[in-house]
């Protein structure tokens, strides 16, 4: 058992298309560990320190985080404590358009977290498995939506009312691939026609891991089972957290949203002054669908990482502030990770 701290990254993406037409400026620096934002407007500058950040705003700067930069400094040691046994989850928060499924997926060429986790997982398993070591994989992917969860990986016919369950979640080669393409298709697909749907549902990316070993002690073979729970999410854009909903559908998504979201929030700030305090204190779990799926993951059972990403420009430095300072206080949070151990003769 060991006492962890959830780590909290910070990512700065580059101006997009529309920051470069309305020719806004940068107002977010980056030395070290330290992120700063000069508010364009008070001229204050708002100091923020975390466990990593990643400038990946120009590619000629000598300190530019890629995907792989990323990747290696946030999750292989994630990996790693996988491997060992223990539960481990990355989430992504940050406002629409900052970044969080180019961090998470990425697009095209730029892998991001998810494609990457999976090649070094399955590597790394065909590298430790022997016969005295055996691994089991289950992989889900799915969305919560309006407080609802649909799962990626159940194939939708186009004119039927029925479900097919993908073959491919099985298959021992180009499973996780297929999966991961078939989920990435569907998620885009439900978002058609649905006005940017995936700014308001979080995806979450989810593999259970099983490793086996036998032991041979004084002559007889016993089974040490040790079982990973490795949750990868990319979270609603939290700009919902804050934006007033007016009308119908609308409103009803918008308050779902805000209800996980929130609920999160809650969870974090009632974690961070539980730790701080050292007193145990009630923590909202069972008040959203997303909190009631990450319980073990936040305040519990888990290794933690949290990857904040933020735009650049002078126009989105509210909702940059507000990112901010959410991360701020997830890095309070203390978790209490386990090796999840099970011997049976
Ligand atoms: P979000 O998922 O937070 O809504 P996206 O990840 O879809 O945002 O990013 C919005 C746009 O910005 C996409 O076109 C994406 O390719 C681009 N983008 C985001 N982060 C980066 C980055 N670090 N480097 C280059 N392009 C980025
Ligand atoms: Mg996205």
């Amino acid at each position: 058992v060991e006492n962890s701290k959830v780590s909290v990254a910070v990512r700065v993406r580059p101006f997009s298309n529309r920051e470069k037409n309305e020719e806004t400026f940068p107002v977010v620096s980056m030395t070290g560990q330290e992120t700063v934002v000069q508010h364009p407007d008070t001229k204050q500058a708002y100091s923020f320190i975390y466990d990593f950040s990643f400038w990946s705003f120009d590619k000629c700067h000598p300190n530019f985080a890629s995907q792989e930069t990323v990747y290696r400094t946030l999750t292989v040691p994630l990996l790693r404590r996988a491997f060992d046994g223990y539960n481990i989850c990355l989430f992504a928060y940050g406002q629409t358009g900052s970044g969080k499924s180019y961090t998470m997926m990425g697009y095209s060429e730029e892998q991001g977290i998810i494609p990457r986790f999976c090649e070094d997982l399955f590597t790394q398993i065909a590298h430790t498995e022997t016969q005295q070591v055996s691994f089991h994989l289950e992989m889900s992917y799915f969305e919560v939506y309006n407080e609802k969860i649909h799962d990626l990986l159940v194939f939708r016919a186009e004119n039927g009312p029925k479900k097919h369950p993908l073959r491919v979640r099985e298959h021992p080669v180009f499973g996780p691939y297929c999966w991961l393409e078939l989920g990435n298709k569907q998620r885009a697909t439900a978002a058609t026609g649905m006005n940017d749907k995936s700014s308001r549902s979080h995806s979450v990316f989810t593999l259970v891991m099983t490793q086996t070993k036998t032991e041979i002690i004084e002559e007889e073979e016993h089974d040490r089972t040790i079982i990973s729970h490795i949750n990868l999410i990319d979270l609603a854009g939290s700009e919902r957290c804050s934006a007033t909903r007016t009308s119908g559908e609308r409103l009803k998504e918008g308050v779902s949203i805000n209800k996980s979201l929130l609920t999160l929030g809650k969870v974090i700030s009632a974690l961070s002054e539980q730790s701080q305090s050292r007193r145990r204190a009630f923590i909202p779990y069972r008040e959203s669908v997303l909190t009631w799926l990450l319980k073990e993951s936040l305040g519990g059972n888990s290794k933690t990482a949290m990857i904040a990403t933020v735009s650049p420009a002078a126009s989105n430095v509210e909702e940059t502030l507000s990112t901010l300072r959410y991360a701020k206080q997830a890095c309070l949070i203390i978790n209490i990770a386990k090796v999840n151990e099970d011997m049976n003769a």
